[in-house]
């Protein structure tokens, strides 16, 4: 059991394994994610003059599905494989994905981030539960080992895009590309020896063995899903290579794609399963469930701005902004340097609020969370009066943005994520951990919807000057304004919320 485990600082042993191996799987995550959308535009649609306008559609469909497959990943893990199969699992296909990148092939490319994709849903849902799980209902240091766990993925975050970036720039994509996949199995390799050192105990095993080897059509559940999880990767990317839209200009469909469309279906069905469930529950119960939907509601426009660090921002800085000791890509570290800077900083202002009876409660933490992102995207907006002649704009207003957004997620995203915990009822609570994730996937779908807007026409590879930054602080200022309309309105309706 837990609590008989050898301990480090405090924590269970397992702790620092799982902090390891999270560590590198999102070096590898955002490793990726920080060439991403430079590749697309600069190689996989050089030839086009709508090539940001491609790159934003498969930037979104990527980050929605990578963030919906953890719903199916979980749910798969709960009644059949268990965390630790499923780890080893994403983890490979992942690392497959990473190494898939680095072959210069346009096919090649679509099948990676679908092996990418089906990964991350078999490895980031379950290795999150798997912390919780290290220690026993009502453990007060799970919070904190929640905060370290957090600090971890952040820590591969901040060193990814550095190394990554730099590697791609000075040697070609296919080496950033080629290391994240080395960072992927190095997680693995954590993750290993946590268990050969037995430092889990019985934890992450299948929930029945009996089900995990149960035959279907001769072949055992426990090599059946593998082998599912390989062939529905060239599915999923003939879904990503689906990224035209489904009608021409000026029809209902001028800006759908296969994708979109897809959304559009789960997210009625979630709605609908939600109003049931809502409509069956005990008045108390109903209220509480109402609160976790407005939290994750509000959490998904904040992603829906955040989540452009990846598409526009990044192109923002490459054609934009002036660098000198860090290319566009690796810009794409601050938001994870300015998290593991802050957020011990931020959960000891908290603790001590709260001993002064001040702490602010989950609603106006939310509403400060818009609102500094809406100020993160007012104080670039304004960059613009400091523009140089080429329409290079200074370095500090990418800083300022940075730094703003990431003190907002700071307040929003780890409060929420258990606070979803102690909304749900328990017997729906690993749904709503999956409706919770769904906020990240939609918004991919705010964050498609403003990159195609914001997408520059031109096959010139030096496009910028100032025919691209009006377009972008154009853009950013009205980010700015939806995001501050949001965040005051919760700030007013907080009370209403608090009941
Ligand atoms: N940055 C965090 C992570 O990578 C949260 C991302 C999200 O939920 N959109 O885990």
């Amino acid at each position: 059991k837990p609590s008989d485990e050898k301990q480090l600082f405090g924590h269970p042993q397992g702790l620092f394994y799982l902090f390891f191996a999270e560590l590198w799987e999102r070096f590898s995550f955002y490793g990726m994610r920080a060439l991403l959308t430079l590749y697309m535009v600069n190689v996989i649609f050089e030839a086009l003059s709508t090539r940001d306008y491609a790159a934003a559609a498969v930037y979104a469909s990527y980050g929605s599905l990578v963030y919906a497959s953890t719903v199916i990943g979980g749910k798969i893990s709960d009644s059949i494989l268990g965390m630790r199969s499923s780890i080893f699992l994403g983890g490979v296909l992942m690392a497959l994905g990473h190494f898939v990148l680095a072959i210069e092939n346009n096919t090649a490319f679509f099948l990676a981030l679908a092996f990418i994709i089906v990964g991350n849903g078999f490895f980031k849902p379950n290795i999150s539960t798997f912390v919780g799980t290290l220690y026993k209902d009502g453990d007060t240091r799970k919070d904190s080992g929640f905060t370290i766990f957090y600090m971890g993925i952040n820590i591969g975050g901040a060193i990814a895009p550095l190394l990554c970036g730099w590697l791609g720039a000075t040697y070609g994509w296919h080496y950033g590309f080629g290391l994240a996949g080395i960072g992927m199995l190095a997680g693995l390799l954590f993750f290993w020896s946590g268990i050969k050192k037995n430092v889990f105990g019985e934890g992450g095993k299948p929930p029945s063995m009996e089900v995990y080897e149960r035959k279907i059509m001769g072949v055992p559940q426990k090599h059946l899903i593998p082998i599912l999880a390989f062939l529905s990767a060239p599915l999923i990317a003939f879904l990503l290579y689906s990224y035209k839209s489904l009608g021409g200009e000026g029809t209902a469909f001028a800006d759908t794609n296969v994708v979109n469309l897809l959304f559009y279906l789960i997210g009625i069905a979630v709605v609908v399963y939600m109003g049931t469930i809502m409509i069956k529950s005990k008045p108390d119960e109903r209220k509480k469930l109402l609160m976790a939907v407005l939290i994750t509601f509000f959490m998904t426009i904040f992603w829906g701005f955040h989540e452009l660090h990846g598409s526009v921002i990044t192109l923002f800085a490459a054609r934009n902004v002036n660098l000198s000791l860090i290319n566009a890509s690796q810009t794409n570290a601050l938001n994870s340097i300015f998290i593991v800077i802050l957020s011990i900083p931020i959960s000891i202002m908290w603790t001590k609020l709260a001993r002064n009876k001040l702490n602010p409660r989950t609603p106006y933490k939310f509403g400060m969370g818009l609102v500094l992102a809406g100020l993160a995207f007012y104080v670039v907006s304004l960059s613009g009066a400091s523009a140089d002649e080429n329409g290079m704009v200074p370095f500090s207003y990418l800083l300022a943005l940075y730094f703003l957004i990431s003190v907002g997620e700071l307040f929003m995203s780890p409060v929420g994520l258990s606070k979803i915990t102690d909304l749900s009822p328990k017997r729906i609570v690993a749904f709503m951990m999956g409706v919770w994730f769904l906020s990240s996937a939609y918004a991919f779908q705010i964050v498609g919807f403003i990159s195609k807007q914001l997408a520059i026409e031109s096959t010139d590879s030096n496009v910028g000057g100032f025919d691209t930054l009006n377009v972008y602080l154009d853009g950013f200022s009205l980010i700015a304004k939806y995001s501050l309309v949001a965040g005051i309105v919760v700030l007013v309706f907080g009370p209403l919320m608090k009941k």
